[in-house]
């Protein structure tokens, strides 16, 4: 997900997100600040040193800490105390590609052929098991199908962490220890509650696990026994992975017969100040002059229909709307561009094609100290990016659409290389 000059994630939500996400990347808008093990910290005579704890003092403590809370302590042995550092865990969390390819790059690469072919066979292979998910659920099998494929390619590629060693390192690594802590918990929890085995619990590397990469609170509170064998069986289960997806959404209120998204076209001299950040009813979007592009599954003139208005590449790329289940996919993985991963996948798949428009390929996006640049001159020209950190969120593009609205240009949020040297000057 993500390559933050284009997609809309909402720091604030992320922040809150952190706990109950299920995706494998549950602090995505955060820069990775990857700390080096001091194991011996310089000692001075007249000042006490601080010294880091070791991996080992850490985890121990950790132990201690879910002993304390009643877990088994021939459990946390062989779980907590079993984790060992682990540097490709960091690693991994200092490079999420979702913050670095292309919008375009991501959603190809999302509804890629290959995923495509596979995911039609998948869907006929399991077309029963959709089928009766779909319906006790409202989620439409092709968007389950959808998060199956992009999250693990329908269950090749579900990540050989070791669960405990991997949180533990996130913990120790402090970044998100609090979350790390809470999802080595929760990951207890599930062996206690008898739903898992601890054999079971192997994930990637952000501690989310099975077909659909649920991270262990999300299990806890979510995962579903959809065939009733008293095993949550995540990993090997196709009913219980989808069915835990589908109950997912759905609490986190998926709105049945309600589309993802859909792409439209917009009149000359739109104005793009009303894109990502109004949410209004389709018919008033009409009333814009905002119609569908191709074959819609939704009413134009539908008064209740809600949505936001997404130009994820700019005034020159693709235009969507987003309705309320788009934003209820951001539960799954808070970043707009996986959300339309998925509804291009999920269209693919049932012989559509959300996006019909090109996108701006020739355009270059900006690196971080570009982004912090860019930032910096707006604040500096008096539209308030909210701070400077380098990523392009909705503050920033409103400061964007701001300048760029009072400079004559199309409002759209969007920066590339040409607009990035005419406002950093
Ligand atoms: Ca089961």
């Amino acid at each position: 997900m993500r390559l933050f000059l284009l997609s809309s994630v909402l720091p604030v939500f992320l922040l809150s997100a952190c706990a109950s996400v299920a995706a494998p990347d549950p602090v995505p808008a955060a820069e990775p600040q990857v700390q080096t093990p001091v194991v011996q910290a310089p000692v001075t005579q007249s000042a006490p040193a601080v010294q880091r704890p070791t991996f080992e003092a850490y985890r121990d403590g950790l132990a201690r800490r879910a002993i304390a809370r009643g877990h088994d302590a021939a459990l946390v042995a062989r779980t907590i105390g079993a984790a060992e550092y682990y540097e490709r865990t960091l690693k991994r969390d200092a490079n999420q590609p979702e913050f670095t390819k292309p919008v375009w790059d991501y959603i190809r690469g999302a509804a890629s052929a290959d995923r495509i072919d596979r995911g039609r066979a998948e869907m006929a292979e399991h077309a029963d098991t959709l089928a009766a998910v779909e319906r006790a659920y409202g989620v439409p099998a092709h968007i389950l199908a959808g998060i199956w494929g992009l999250e693990t390619s329908y269950g090749r590629i579900m990540g050989d962490f070791d669960l405990f060693t991997t949180l533990t390192t996130l913990g120790y690594d402090g970044r998100r220890r609090d979350w790390a802590e809470e999802q080595v918990f929760a990951a207890l929890e599930l062996i206690r509650s008898g739903d898992v085995r601890p054999e079971q619990l192997r994930g990637a590397w952000a501690g989310a696990m099975g077909m659909t990469q649920f991270i262990p609170t999300t299990f806890r509170d979510y995962a579903v026994d959809f065939d009733g064998d008293g095993n949550k069986d995540l990993w090997g289960n196709e009913g219980d992975a989808l069915a835990s997806a589908a109950n997912y959404l759905t609490r986190s209120g998926w709105t049945p017969g309600v589309p993802v998204a859909g792409e439209v076209v917009l009149p000359d001299g739109f104005d793009y100040s009303v894109s990502e950040v109004e949410t209004m009813s389709v018919a008033d979007w009409a009333r814009l002059g905002v119609r569908p592009a191709n074959g819609a599954d939704w009413t134009p003139g539908d008064a209740r229909l809600q949505a936001r208005l997404l130009a994820p590449a700019g005034y020159r790329g693709p235009k969507l709307l987003a309705f309320d289940n788009f934003d209820v996919l951001m539960r799954y993985n808070p970043a707009s561009a996986y959300v339309m991963g998925i509804a291009s996948l999920g269209e693919a798949l049932r012989g559509g094609q959300l996006v019909t428009a090109g996108w701006p390929e020739g355009d270059m996006g900006l690196n971080k100290p570009q982004k912090e640049a860019l930032q910096q001159a707006l604040t500096a020209q008096g539209y308030d990016t909210k701070g400077v950190d380098g990523l392009i969120g909705p503050a920033t593009r409103a400061a964007i659409r701001a300048w760029q609205r009072d400079n004559g240009l199309p409002a759209d949020g969007y920066v590339e290389q040409t607009l990035y040297r005419r406002i950093v000057g």
